[in-house]
């Protein structure tokens, strides 16, 4: 299974660089207000590096995968 990047919202400030920055994966839930990664079946990793790399609060991590 392929790692798949998850957000932390109880950290999250909703600066919304990560959607900025990797729009492809991460957008803003348009009920919820919550910014939220979407499922994919292949994640651009390069990307999503980067919006963990300029998220203020790091609450960006990857998950599962192996
Ligand atoms: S970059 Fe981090 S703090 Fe900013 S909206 Fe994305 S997950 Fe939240």
């Amino acid at each position: 299974m392929e790692q798949t990047p998850v957000i932390d919202i109880r950290e999250c400030s909703d600066c919304e660089s990560c959607v900025e920055l990797c729009p492809s994966v991460f957008r803003i839930n348009e009920e919820s207000g919550i910014i939220e990664a979407v499922e994919l079946s292949q994640y651009p990793e390069e990307e999503i590096r980067t919006a963990i790399s300029y998220c203020p609060k790091d609450c960006i991590t990857w998950e599962g995968g192996g």
